[in-house]
C-alpha cells in the first residue's frame, strides 16, 4: 500500500523519484508551483515541455491528464505535469481534480518512481477550496492501488494547507 506522508516546504527541495507539478495546459509555465519547478529546474524541462506541445498535445494538456519529463536540475528523476480544473461553484469539477491524482500515479507507476511529491493541485490560482481539495487528493491516493510508488508525500506551501490535509487525513482514516 502506498504510505502517504505530509510535509511543509518547498516541492521543488524534494528528493524524490518524481515531482508532480500543478501545469497550466499549455505546458509553457506559469506561476505558483509550475513557475518554481521551472525556475529551479532549468531550461531542459521547458525544452521537453515545448517537443510534447509540438508532438501528442498540439492543444495542449488537457484538465485531469498527465504527462512525464525530465526534472532537469531538480533532485528528482522526473516532473509528472498535470493540469489542475478551475474551481467552479456552478459546477462540479470533483472527477477532474481526482483524475489529476489518478493520472499523475499511473505515469510514476509506468515509470517505475517508488517517491512521489505532490502539491495541492488547483488551490493557488484555481481557488479551489483547501478543505475540499485535500480531501480529493488523499481519498484518491489513498484508493489507488500501485506497483512501484511506495510513498505520496503531500508537499504543503504553508501552515494553513497543511492543516487542512492533516484534518482531511483524520477524517479518512477514523
Ligand atoms: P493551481 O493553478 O493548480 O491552483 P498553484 O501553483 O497556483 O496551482 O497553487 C497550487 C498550490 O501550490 C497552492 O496551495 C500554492 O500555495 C502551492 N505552492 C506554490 N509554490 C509552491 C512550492 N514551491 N512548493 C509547494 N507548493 C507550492
Amino acid at each position: 500500500m502506498t504510505n502517504i506522508t505530509l510535509i511543509t516546504g518547498d516541492i521543488t527541495e524534494q528528493k524524490v523519484d518524481a515531482i508532480v507539478n500543478a501545469a497550466n495546459s499549455s505546458l509553457l509555465g506559469g506561476g505558483g508551483v509550475d513557475g518554481a519547478i521551472h525556475r529551479r529546474g532549468g531550461p531542459e524541462i521547458l525544452e521537453e515541455c515545448r517537443a510534447l506541445r509540438s508532438s501528442q498535445y498540439g492543444d495542449g494538456l488537457p484538465a485531469g491528464q498527465a504527462v512525464a519529463t525530465t526534472a532537469g536540475r531538480l533532485p528528482a528523476r522526473w516532473v509528472i505535469h498535470t493540469v489542475g480544473p478551475v474551481f467552479s461553484a456552478a459546477e462540479d469539477r470533483s472527477e477532474t481534480l481526482a483524475s489529476c491524482y489518478r493520472e499523475a500515479l499511473r505515469v510514476a507507476d509506468e515509470l517505475g518512481a517508488r517517491t512521489m511529491a505532490f502539491p495541492a493541485i488547483s488551490t493557488g490560482v484555481y481557488r479551489w477550496p483547501l478543505a475540499d481539495a485535500a480531501y480529493i487528493a488523499l481519498s484518491t491516493v489513498r484508493a489507488a492501488r500501485m506497483k512501484t510508488v511506495g510513498e505520496a508525500r503531500f508537499v504543503l506551501f504553508d501552515q494553513d494547507a497543511y492543516d487542512a490535509f492533516e484534518e482531511a487525513l483524520h477524517t479518512l482514516e477514523s
